[in-house]
């Protein structure tokens, strides 16, 4: 029989793990007549007893294993730490509150079967999420796929079933600022989408915090384009081209028609305006350039603190 494994990453979710454990015993319990599971709960150095509540849990089930990271990494390096210790013929990632409902597996496993190596589950609903939310969200996912290469679901998806060498690929083209859902599209084969209500959060709040979702939103970008780059350049050259047309004019006005341009206010407009763009510039290019540094360093992308389990 074929093995799935289930890589679910978790950042102080102890609150809900009984609630996430009693749906997937059931599950686990029907989808065990068809494949083997394994669960692998990646605790992403929590900070609420997880730790202690997981040793607990994989004591009492023969299927649950768990990693703990060193630190606080973000879901997409606890998602690929899971995926790098998972011995499935296939893999899924799903969140650990229950929005991504595990019962789907059975129909990505039907795709998976049809010869499809990476099936997405594409959010066709959202609820208990703000419209705003929802509006950023969609544009960051429509700016990502008109600036890079990629072919992202429009909606966005963060649950998806790999194929072993989707899974394998995934943990070796990882680097240092993993972003998983483009690297995933990135990676190529052969790829298909299912639509899911993306249910409101079960228990306790959003971990997903304003400056984690910045931080992803750049490392989206840097990862996949140098869109940026090529815009600040384009900027740089119209900037240029005004400020010498300026130039003449101002030349033209002293010696042709004899009327000078007196300008301490645009002067400082000008100076200004060119000041701005090139601090701008460089924050641009000092984004590329610090990932570049990162990558250089060669850090490891993750380091494991405990584990029940797993063979690290
Ligand atoms: N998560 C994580 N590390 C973090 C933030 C989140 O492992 O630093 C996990 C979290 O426990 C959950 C999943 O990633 O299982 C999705 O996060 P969350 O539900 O908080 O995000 P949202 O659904 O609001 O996008
Ligand atoms: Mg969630």
């Amino acid at each position: 029989m074929k093995l799935i494994s289930f890589v679910i990453p978790c950042y102080n979710e102890a609150e809900g793990l009984h609630l996430l454990m009693e749906r997937l015993d059931l599950f686990v319990n029907r989808l065990r007549e068809k494949v083997n599971v394994e669960v692998i709960l990646v605790d992403d150095h929590s900070t609420d007893g997880s730790q202690a509540l997981m040793h607990r849990l994989c004591s009492e089930r023969d299927y649950l294993k768990f990693i703990r990271l060193s630190r606080n990494s973000g879901s997409h390096v606890a998602i690929i730490a899971g995926m790098r210790y998972c011995k499935g013929d296939a893999a899924v990632f799903l969140a650990a509150d229950l929005q991504d409902p595990p019962e789907l597996v059975e129909e990505m496993i039907v795709k998976w079967e049809e010869g499809y190596d990476v099936t997405w589950a594409v959010r066709a609903e959202r609820r208990g999420v703000s419209r705003t939310s929802v509006f950023f969200s969609n544009m960051f996912y429509r700016l990502l796929n008109s600036m890079t290469e990629i072919h992202f679901p429009k909606k966005g998806a963060d649950y998806a079933l790999m194929d072993r060498k989707v899974v394998d690929g995934l943990v070796q083209s990882a680097g240092s600022k993993p972003s998983l859902g483009a690297l995933i599209s990135w990676l190529g084969f052969k790829q298909t989408e299912i639509p899911y209500v993306k249910e409101e959060r079960k228990f306790g709040r959003s971990k997903w915090t304003l400056s984690k979702k910045l931080n992803a939103f750049a490392d989206a970008f840097v990862g996949f384009s140098y869109l940026p780059m090529r815009f600040m350049s384009l900027v740089g050259f119209i900037a240029a081209f005004c400020g010498f047309s300026y130039a003449l004019f101002v030349v033209v006005m002293r010696f042709v028609v004899g009327h000078p341009i007196e300008g301490w206010a645009s002067l400082m407009v000008v100076i200004l305006i060119i000041g701005g763009l090139q601090m701008l510039m460089l924050g641009v290019l000092g984004e590329y350039l610090w990932r570049n540094l990162e990558e250089s360093r060669k850090r490891p992308l993750f380091l494991i603190e405990d584990h029940k389990g797993i063979e690290p």
